[in-house]
């Protein structure tokens, strides 16, 4: 093999091998939960509190329900972006200003 034939096949191994690396950055960790899944369907989740049918869900009504959001709830770990993990919906994480009716206050 001629060293000018070499060349050009070490460039073009080298050329698809660069194919193979991803060019967009790959989201980590857990995706958000969408207010459409069945466990935030089960749980009566919304991203945002104010949005929570206080008739169908009495535990969110009135000037103490007002006060309820993930981001007291016992069962959250802020994260960023206010995102965190909730230890009631394991794999997802739930908005900082979300509800659920899961809710207990943090200690
Ligand atoms: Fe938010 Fe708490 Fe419900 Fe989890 S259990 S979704 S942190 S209110």
């Amino acid at each position: 093999m001629t060293q000018s034939r070499r060349e050009f096949l070490n460039a073009g191994i080298a050329l698809w091998a660069a194919s193979l690396i991803p060019t967009t950055t790959i989201a980590a960790g857990p995706p958000e939960l969408l207010e459409t899944d069945p466990i935030a369907l089960a749980l009566g989740y919304k991203k945002d509190a104010a949005t929570v049918d206080v008739a169908k869900y009495p535990k969110r009504a009135g000037a103490a329900g007002a006060t309820q959001f993930c981001s007291n709830c016992a069962l959250y770990t802020a994260g960023e972006a206010g995102l965190g993990a909730c230890t009631a919906i394991p794999g997802k994480l739930v908005a900082g200003p979300g509800w659920c009716n899961a809710w207990i206050p943090a200690a």
